[in-house]
């Protein structure tokens, strides 16, 4: 089979004014921070983009004392309402300035601009808008009685959806009343500074957002510091456990969103077509840089051939290259680091016994890649089976009843999310029921609303973002809610099937 050649159809970067440098955006201004300054670079080019401030304990100090003063003279004493009305702001500005913010978090990341311009950047305008509409409703929706916002929060996110990590943490801290204090991660800091723009442009109180640039060491400064009442983390298993060894013994609250490693399970039942679309954007969305992908894809044996067949005919459609062209399906890899795991997991996955097949398309000179590929003949011990990749690998497993793959996919310390594939609206019950995964899609995948609460079972951390559920996690409240009180376990999520 011949395919049409695709001409390159690059979206301009024009509409992007990035500034050489970026400072500390620390009490509503941009400051010099007293670190070493650091790159951001593209991954795709490996190019220069900006220079970014490197904050040290004082520029944290002076970031949470800020946010301090803020809660205690404005936020804090501000109603719901007006609240409200400055969220609503930051939503409309989100969407003004969207096409600006999709091509900097494309260039800054590498994932493909379909992705940051219709999922990313849409998603953080209504992460806004819905927990606007919280400000002025807390009272009343059986949170409990009187609540009340924590103070200042620490947060501290990754680099696989920069500024959709950003509002998840922003939007329901500040609809609740808190102040922040956030540090993006160091290889996409940059519309994490956009925002900081926004904030301004929004006019909020200086204070009630500070964004903070820099490593590790930044984070960890930021979540130990005395003076912060709440630590939402979101990234690495790993880095978790050294924030919940931290925060254990203070007052602090604390949220964490880790890392997972997912079955999407199909049925010999299931709508193959749409199952094979739920496969690709299961582990292919993002580069695979998701912490909920499809990561093992769990196939009944009865049509293991059949749809190992077609996923790998579909594939070799797939368009790797430019995150900034219109047509691009995978983009580059986040950073040197990252494509170093992907592939030493990935040789150890051959390694023991696991059989490779990679999509055959052509990477690009500079920059970081990794094409499509497959595993199969995996086994439930093998490490590209119980480790997070973190990239465009998925390791296939066969069952042959429900209650194999039940067993199978929860064979796994994490608990994040899970997908389910079949005809029959009963066996979906059946099997989310038995599911230990805080999430679980049925007969579509990676989907995501503001409304639903997400979070996870196990290593995958606990707290919930999102819903009713993600804005309970900044109160406080004198007596517990009477109502519908009992945290999300779980949240199923059905798509349509044709
Ligand atoms: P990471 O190394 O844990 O980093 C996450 C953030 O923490 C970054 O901002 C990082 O700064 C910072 N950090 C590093 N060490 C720290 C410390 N000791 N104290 C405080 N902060 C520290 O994770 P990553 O490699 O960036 O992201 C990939 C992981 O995140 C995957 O495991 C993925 O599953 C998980 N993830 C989970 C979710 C979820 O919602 N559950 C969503 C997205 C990603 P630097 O950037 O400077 O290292
Ligand atoms: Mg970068």
């Amino acid at each position: 089979m011949s395919f049409l050649e695709y001409a390159p159809a690059p979206e301009s970067q024009a509409i992007l004014n990035l500034r050489s440098e970026y400072g500390l955006f620390i009490d509503g201004e941009f400051r010099e921070g007293h670190g070493t300054p650091f790159a951001s670079i593209s991954p795709a080019t490996e190019k220069h983009l900006a220079t970014i401030a490197h904050a040290d304990a004082a520029d944290v100090d002076a970031a949470v004392a800020a946010a301090r003063r803020a809660y205690d003279r404005t936020w804090s004493r501000m109603s719901g309402a007006d609240r409200g009305k400055y969220l609503f702001r930051i939503a409309r500005l989100v969407q003004e300035r969207s096409r600006e913010l999709a091509v900097a978090e494309s260039l800054d990341n590498g994932k493909p601009i379909k992705e940051s311009r219709d999922v990313d950047v849409p998603l953080v305008a209504a992460w806004f808008f819905y927990y606007a509409g919280w400000a002025d409703k807390l009272d009343h929706v059986g949170l409990g009685a009187s609540p009340a916002p924590l103070g200042v929060a620490a947060q501290v996110i990754p680099w696989n959806f920069p500024l959709l990590m950003l509002a998840w943490k922003i939007a329901p801290a500040l609809a609740a009343g808190n102040t922040v204090v956030l540090k993006p991660a160091e290889t996409t800091s940059l519309t994490a500074l956009l925002f900081a723009e926004i904030v301004q442009q929004a006019d909020l109180p200086p204070g009630v957002v500070n964004i903070i640039t820099g490593a590790g060491e930044t984070g960890a400064a930021l979540v130990g510091h005395g003076d912060v009442d709440k630590v939402a983390f979101t990234g690495s298993t790993s880095v978790g456990r050294a924030i919940a060894r931290s925060v254990a013994g203070t007052n602090k609250k604390l949220t964490l969103e880790l890392g997972g490693k997912a079955a999407n399970i199909v049925f010999d039942d299931a709508p193959i077509d749409q199952a094979i679309e739920g496969i690709v954007n299961g582990i292919f969305f993002n580069q695979g840089h998701v912490c909920c992908a499809g990561s093992r894809l769990l196939v009944q044996e009865s049509i293991h051939d059949e749809v190992i067949d077609r996923l790998k005919t579909r594939l070799s459609t797939l368009r790797l290259g430019d995150p900034l062209d219109k047509n691009t399906d995978i983009g580059a890899i986040n950073s040197a680091e990252q494509l170093e795991r992907i592939r030493e997991l990935s040789d150890v996955g051959e390694a023991e016994g696991a059989e490779r097949w990679t999509a055959a398309c052509t990477i690009p000179e500079n920059g970081f890649w990794y094409a499509p590929t497959i595993f199969t003949n995996v086994s439930t011990s093998h490490r590209i089976a119980r480790e997070e990749i973190f990239g465009p690998v998925l390791s296939v497993l066969t069952f042959r009843t429900p209650a194999e793959a039940i067993a199978k996919a929860n064979n796994t310390p994490y608990g994040l999310s899970a997908g389910i594939w079949t005809d029959k609206g009963s066996r979906i019950l059946a099997v989310a029921d038995k599911l230990r995964a805080g999430v679980v899609w049925a007969n579509t995948f990676n989907r995501f609303d503001p409304s639903s609460p997400f979070g996870g079972y196990k290593e995958s951390g606990y707290g919930r973002e999102g819903g009713r559920h993600g804005i309970a996690a900044y109160l406080k409240t004198a007596a517990p809610a009477l109502v519908a009180a009992a945290p999300a376990r779980k949240t199923v999520t059905k798509g349509a099937t044709k």
